[in-house]
């Protein structure tokens, strides 16, 4: 293993592996560190994510998103196409909304 890297980046959750997998596509070395044993576990997430046009319709102006949000389909468990918020009275309201949920830690 190198001893020297150009970028070390310290944190493997999604936020740092992206950065490391950019850096890396850019053609420069680097370490990826994180404190876990094992990258992603224990989860500690919903594990919820939006589909990509909904993301798009709430943020119009953020760029690649179509590539952050490429998730592959083995790691999607369960569609979701709403929203349910249940009051104290059992009363509930549905609001639309496509997403999915992902294996966390495998995602991580
Ligand atoms: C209870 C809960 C539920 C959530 N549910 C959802 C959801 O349903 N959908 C959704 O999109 N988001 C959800 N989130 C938010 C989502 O988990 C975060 O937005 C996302 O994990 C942030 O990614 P990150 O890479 O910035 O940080 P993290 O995922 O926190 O990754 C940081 C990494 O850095 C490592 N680290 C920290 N300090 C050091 C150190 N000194 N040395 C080495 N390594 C270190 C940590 O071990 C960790 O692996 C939820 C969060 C919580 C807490």
């Amino acid at each position: 293993m190198s001893a020297e890297y150009d970028i070390v980046v310290v944190g493997a959750g999604p936020a740092g592996s992206t950065v490391a997998e950019h850096a890396a596509l850019q053609g420069v070395s680097v370490l990826l560190l994180d404190k876990k044993k094992v990258i992603g576990v224990p989860v500690a997430c919903g594990e919820f994510l939006p589909e990509t046009y909904e993301i798009k319709a709430t943020f119009p102006r953020a760029p690649d998103l179509d590539e952050l949000f490429e998730v592959p389909e083995d790691l999607i468990l369960r569609q979701m196409g709403l929203f349910r918020m249940i009051a104290p009275s059992r009363r509930h309201w549905d609001v639309p909304f496509r997403g999915y949920t992902t294996d966390r830690d495998r995602f991580d």
